[in-house]
């Protein structure tokens, strides 16, 4: 491998990037156009370029179960382990339509430089399975579960690749996975998935843990702004675990939350909603279509409200270059993964727009996952205070070294999220050297 520090990255990334630039919308192109640009900037060695642009391991599998009717389906499952130098590969598992190969490999490079960002010792994977949970039963989708489960289950192991919950999947999923798991092994292995019920060797803290990474980064930026907390506005796009989770903690911090939003769509309300009534008409409802304490706003419209933050908390490039420009806020806390397109992200930069990068905004919960993982293995639980107290202290700290690295090299922080990310990554890779 050529490591050599003094070789300058090729002029073919800047190609790759142009090419990149033209397929907005494809997840995989939004990751490697950041992680070009970083890479350029540290001028990271060709051959190493090379090996972190490959995923180590993608694995395609059908998953075939009879439906309660009796029929036969054969939905098909995904698992990509990125890089794994760091450490066991960690990364969640959704149940979606929108799922494809493509989008599950980025999501996994997500994964490596989120993890890096703030130091855990995992590397980066993730996995996903082309269905729709809204129109199957429980049954069927405990079905899928351990179907999908057995057929990636050499690549699973508390040392090797821990999954954990992701879009619509939850403990209930989690506690499938571990079990069959353990059923395979001939004994219980807890530390196989993370996001497990309490009950069953899951952290205090680790539901609310995404969401309340959000909170405290964007306290750090709201200060780097020189803005206060209390009172300022907020729209929150996506009433899911995230979503729901981090209007509830902003709006306890004293933070205005003026709209959310779901599949349904969204409720506006200037003089701020009330978080918890939202929250209990979902309960009941499940969606918040109907709620009429607002007024009705599409999820476009959401994302282009006057308020001072905006957190999108749904799916990806919901931010393109289409919409970028009518944004209004002044801070995004990026909720979900990839919400933002690369061509979005150079209007906002324009803008002046202050962009916490998904990477770095919701680490929370691949944080507290590593809490939950440290805690099976050592078999001693934590209490509450204690982990979202090191939560606080990881997540205000990745954020002072991200802003660092940002203003050192004169980049965005999403850029310098990516850059202190990649160069850990590379720094592990030269240290170990390759095995060929
Ligand atoms: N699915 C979450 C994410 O994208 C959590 C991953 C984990 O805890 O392993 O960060």
């Amino acid at each position: 491998m050529a490591t050599s520090k003094s070789r300058k990255a090729q002029p073919l990334m800047k190609q790759d990037r142009d090419r990149r630039f033209a397929l907005e919308g494809n997840p995989f192109e939004a990751m490697m156009s950041r992680f070009d640009d970083a890479a350029t900037r540290l001028n990271l060695e060709p051959g190493l370029y090379r090996v972190l642009r490959a995923p180590e391991k993608q694995i395609i599998v059908s998953v075939p179960i009879p439906r309660d009717n009796g029929e036969i389906e054969v939905f098909t499952g995904f698992r990509v382990l990125h890089n794994t130098s760091r450490g066991p590969a960690k990364g969640g598992i959704r149940f979606d339509m929108n799922v494809s190969l493509d989008e599950v490999k980025a999501l996994a490079a997500w994964m490596t430089w989120k993890c890096a960002v703030v130091n855990l010792p995992f590397g980066g994977s993730k996995g996903g399975v082309i269905c729709d949970p809204s129109t199957m039963s429980d049954r069927e989708i405990e079905r899928v579960t351990r179907r999908y489960t057995s057929a990636i289950i050499e690549t699973l192991g508390p040392e090797s690749d821990v999954p954990a919950p992701d879009v619509n999947t939850n403990e209930r999923v989690m506690a499938w996975i571990m079990d069959t798991y353990s059923m395979h092994k001939r004994h219980t292995v807890t530390g196989v998935v993370t996001g497990k019920p309490i009950a069953m060797g899951g952290s205090l803290g680790r539901k609310d843990a995404t969401g309340r990474g959000c909170l405290v980064v964007t306290q750090c930026a709201l200060a780097k702004r020189k803005m206060k907390t209390r009172g300022a506005t907020v729209a929150v796009q996506g009433f899911g675990n995230v979503g729901s989770t981090a209007a509830r903690l902003m709006s306890e911090a004293g933070m205005k939350i003026v709209a959310v939003s779901d599949k349904s769509g969204g409720v506006f309300n200037a003089r701020g909603l009330d978080i918890a009534d939202c929250l209990k008409w979902v309960a009941d409802k499940k969606f918040l279509d109907g709620y009429h304490k607002g007024e009705r706003v599409s999820n476009a419209e959401l994302l282009t409200l006057k308020c001072d933050v905006l957190v999108p908390a749904a799916l990806e490039n919901v931010i393109t270059s289409k919409n970028a420009d009518d944004i209004q806020a002044k801070i995004i806390c990026e909720g979900a993964n990839g919400p933002t397109t690369a061509q979005a992200d150079v209007i906002l930069d324009n803008k002046g727009v202050y962009v916490i990068p998904d990477i770095l905004a919701n680490a929370g919960g691949v944080t507290v996952s590593y809490f939950e993982w440290a805690q099976d293995r050592s078999g001693y639980f934590w209490d509450e205070e204690t982990v979202n107290d090191r939560l606080h202290k990881i997540m205000t700290h990745s954020f002072d070294e991200v802003h660092g690295m940002s203003v050192k090299h004169k980049v965005s922080m999403r850029i310098g999220a990516y850059m202190l990310a990649i160069d850990r990554v590379a720094a592990m890779h030269r240290m170990r050297g390759l095995y060929a």
